[in-house]
């Protein structure tokens, strides 16, 4: 049994949509890094390449309508989301989606199999995709697949944590009245980012109350009031849920310098969150860790790094953050892309630390009523208190 397994193949950077965003430049980059630092070969990780997802795999979340309208996708076809600026039609738009949903669906069923403790897809994430239509850079939902297939392997109880700065919206959309999966979402506020769900209002459909939980955070919220908030929500319902698995979703465009959001982390604290997602799984699951990418488009400034700490967090021991970045990477992203600033170091100088929920406070700011909401709306739900500040 490996300790870590990463499921990659370059043909992954094959979901390209060209002049778009979501540069798969971005996850190159990231792989790069991470073998600099000889992440990806350290005792117990395993690389495998990606299987594709069949359409057995995919019907389990999507249409039979909308798997076919994306095979015969072309740059002329309308309707399910195609065509739009976010969602191109792009050169074997079906066969490389479906790589990316096979490739999140093999780390997802290695896990449950005790082939290894953790895995990871990093160029999955795309949680947006909706059962019927493309949405947000996202065609087939990895992450629901992923999952959906881990219930029909007999999992009875899936905490998703989705840590990007958008709403988790095709995942919740799956889920939301499904009792066997937790969906967590930390997120900019609707009022200001797309996709413009995940209020903390939205709790679990019929039987499936309390299932659903979404912290809306402010813009400018930086490393502290975001931990903050994780640490006053995400603990205490997963400890109530007492998941057997855990999936996370770790898009990097809460970073300030991203392009797209107005969050305000450093890739200090997002390093903070995946040592905490690492806790919680050692805590609850037995250390079982399903992680993909997901958003993030300072694709050289910010995501190369907070991924590579992500994957150093999954393969055994985080990276000090005082590393300096290599060189070599650094004349790499250069090439790769002259526009950009290289950062030289694998720490944004920022030292993650956050006050704590439990120590109180004193008059609310914005993301402490950000938090209450969250707590009011949903801890009553899943049997917690949401005044008592232990939880
Ligand atoms: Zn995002």
């Amino acid at each position: 049994m490996a300790d870590t397994l990463v499921v990659w193949g370059d043909e992954l950077l094959g979901y390209d949509l060209g002049d778009h965003p979501l540069n798969p430049v971005r996850v190159e980059l990231t792989m790069a890094l991470a073998r600099e630092f000889g992440v990806l070969d350290r005792p117990g990780t395993a690389v495998e390449a990606p299987p594709p997802a069949d359409d057995a795999a995919l019907l389990r979340v999507h249409t039979p309508e909308y798997l076919a309208a994306v095979k015969a996708a072309t740059p002329r076809s309308r309707g399910h989301g195609l065509n739009t600026p976010d969602n191109p039609v792009f050169a074997r738009m079906h066969e490389a989606s479906a790589l990316v949903a096979g490739a999140t669906r093999r780390a997802a069923e290695a896990v449950w199999r005790g082939e290894a403790r953790r895995a990871v897809n990093i160029a999955g994430g795309l949680h947006h995709a909706m059962p019927d239509y493309a949405s947000g850079f996202c065609v087939y939902n990895d992450p629901a697949v992923a999952i959906a297939h881990l219930l029909d392997l007999g999992a009875e109880r899936i905490a998703y944590v989705d840590v990007d700065v958008h709403h988790d919206d095709g995942v919740q959309a799956v889920f939301e009245d499904d009792p066997r999966v937790l969906t967590v979402s930390l997120h900019e506020t609707p009022f200001a980012l797309f996709p413009g769900t995940g209020f903390p209002s939205e709790t679990g459909g019929p039987g499936a109350e309390g299932t659903v939980v979404n912290v809306a955070l402010p813009p400018g919220t930086s490393d502290d009031g975001w931990l903050r908030a994780f640490h006053a929500i995400v603990p205490a319902a997963l400890r109530s849920f007492r998941p057997q698995v855990l999936f996370t979703q770790c898009g990097a465009d809460t970073h300030r310098l991203d392009p797209l959001a107005d969050l305000r982390l450093t890739v200090d604290g997002q390093r903070a969150a995946y040592l905490a997602l690492r806790d919680l799984a050692e805590e609850l699951c037995d250390g079982r860790w399903v992680a993909t990418g997901g958003g993030g488009y300072a694709i050289v400034e910010a995501v190369p790094r907070a991924w590579t700490h992500l994957l150093a967090v999954l393969t055994g021991a985080p990276l000090d953050p005082d590393s300096a970045v290599p060189a070599t990477w650094r004349e790499l992203a250069a090439a790769r892309c002259p526009q950009r600033t290289v950062p030289d170091r694998m720490t944004d100088g920022a030292d993650a630390r956050y006050r704590p929920w439990s120590l109180g406070n004193g008059a609310p700011d914005a993301v402490d009523r950000a938090i209450l909401a969250t707590r009011r709306a949903v801890f009553p739900l899943l049997g917690l208190d949401p005044t008592d500040p232990r939880d």
